[in-house]
């Protein structure tokens, strides 16, 4: 995308073409002007259009060239956060009413992607959470047992049921998740963009949106050569922020995640490892995650950018971990490498956002934007459209706060992760 193989990788290859956008010339009229084409702004726009809306969506680059376009495509449940620790930084109401939302937000997403016929490769098998040593074991025993509680479609798995799924003896258990599943995410966020089109949403690409003004009871976005008049603004710029807002990129650290392709793999060796086509990640610090696309190319990545001395580094830990978790590969030839930013709160906890009379975001959500971008931009849609009250919200309204030493802590998570996969053994 934009020239650049390493911010889209493999996806960008693999994906269908997104409906054909131009940039914003004219000066348009709309109920809701939305600043960004991700998972949330799209979702958002489709909901707005078929709830009867004018929406106009206004991206800066392209369909997805933000996290949406460039992650892993594990469609998870839930957040990073314990479930019994939701309620304690959010309260009993939003707390629960979050994790009931995000427990069933992927069933929301695979819904979408068949009412829409949207070519993503999805896969509804699961994901399995993988515990390094008896310390990941514990923690996902508790996982198990606080999701379980609420009747959440989750199993442990001992060492034996994991390595028969996953195909390596590595790691000491599992939670599979089965509400959970994978997808193409550049092929679902173009799904996203070409049903909000059909359903009446208006789509600029190339128009990073430089100014928001107020004018008498309305908003003016202006973008390139053109404007949008709108009576609401929603702002889903998220770890991408640039232009107007730019208090979402003071609030979000951004920690940089790469994925790395090999070659197809052929039936034999596919079926040696993750035969059921589950995707995984593990319990490490600096964690990892592989899965296969529909080719059978297996995708592995990790903490770290592609970029400087990491790119060697981070290109020689994912040989190395290949090498130990799965020997059977052999010397197997790599197709495709990317990276991009997670934006990372600091009680991991997403944010809801007002930054004037009907302009309203969401945003931070820690590597975990699939299935919660799009039900956020659905809450988006619904309380724009009278159907639910600002009380009723899956987040509470906070005020924006400001993290500090932002670039050293970006720095850490590099340099932290480079002597991590410099010295890793799993
Ligand atoms: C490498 C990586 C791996 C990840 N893995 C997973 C995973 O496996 N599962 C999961 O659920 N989540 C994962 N995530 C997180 C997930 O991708 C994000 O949380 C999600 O994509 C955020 O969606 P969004 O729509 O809010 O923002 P984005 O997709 O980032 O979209 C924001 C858009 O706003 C645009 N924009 C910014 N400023 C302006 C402006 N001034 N004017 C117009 N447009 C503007 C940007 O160009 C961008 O396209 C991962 C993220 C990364 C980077």
């Amino acid at each position: 995308m934009l020239n650049d193989p390493r911010s889209h990788g493999l996806w960008e290859r693999t994906a269908p073409p997104a409906p054909a956008t131009g940039p914003l010339e004219a000066a348009l009229r709309a109920d809701v002007a939305v600043i960004g084409a991700g998972f949330t702004g799209l979702s958002a726009a489709l909901h707005l259009a078929e709830g009867g809306a004018r929406v106009a969506v206004i991206e800066a680059a392209e369909i997805g060239f933000g996290g949406s376009g460039r992650n892993v495509g594990l469609v998870n449940a839930g957040l990073w956060v314990m479930p019994d620790e939701v309620p304690r930084a959010l309260g009993p109401v939003h707390g629960e009413r979050i994790l009931q939302l995000l427990g069933e937000a992927p069933r929301l997403v695979f819904d979408l992607v068949e009412r829409h016929a949207i070519a993503c490769e999805p896969e509804r098998a699961g994901t399995l959470h993988l515990a390094v040593g008896a310390t990941g074991a514990r923690e996902l025993a508790e996982r198990a047992r606080q999701w379980q509680a609420r009747g959440a479609a989750v199993e442990l798995l001992d060492a034996d049921e994991t390595a028969r799924r996953t195909g390596t003896q590595t790691y000491a258990a599992s939670l599979l998740d089965h509400r959970a599943g994978t997808i193409q995410p550049l092929g679902y966020v173009r799904g996203l963009a070409r049903a909000a089109v059909a359903a009446g949403a208006e789509v600029f690409t190339g128009s990073p949106v430089a100014a928001c003004e107020r004018e008498g009871e309305r908003w003016r976005l202006r973008a390139g050569g053109g404007s949008v008049l709108a009576d609401w603004v929603v702002v889903a710029t998220n770890a991408y922020t640039s232009g107007p807002f730019p208090e979402i990129a003071g609030e979000l650290v951004r920690l940089p995640y790469f994925n790395i392709a090999t070659r197809p793999l052929s039936s034999n060796l596919a079926r040696s490892i993750l035969p059921g086509r589950e995707g995984c990640w593990d319990t490490k610090d600096i964690l990892s995650s592989f899965r296969l696309d529909r080719e059978n190319r297996l995708v592995i990545g990790s903490v770290g950018a592609l970029r400087g001395t990491g790119a060697a580094i981070h290109r020689r830990w994912a040989r190395g971990t290949l090498a130990r978790l799965f020997p059977q590969l052999g010397d197997v030839g790599f197709e495709a490498e990317w990276y991009g930013w997670i934006g990372m709160t600091a009680d991991a906890v997403p944010r809801f956002h007002r930054f004037g009379p009907r302009i309203l975001s969401f945003s931070g959500y820690n590597g975990r934007g699939i299935a919660p971008g799009t039900a956020f931009g659905r809450a988006l849609a619904d309380h724009i459209l009278g159907r639910v009250a600002e009380g009723d919200m899956p987040l509470p309204l906070t005020p924006v706060r400001t993290r500090g030493l932002r670039a050293a802590r970006e720095a850490y998570y590099e340099v932290g992760s480079q002597i991590a996969h410099l010295s890793s053994r799993v």
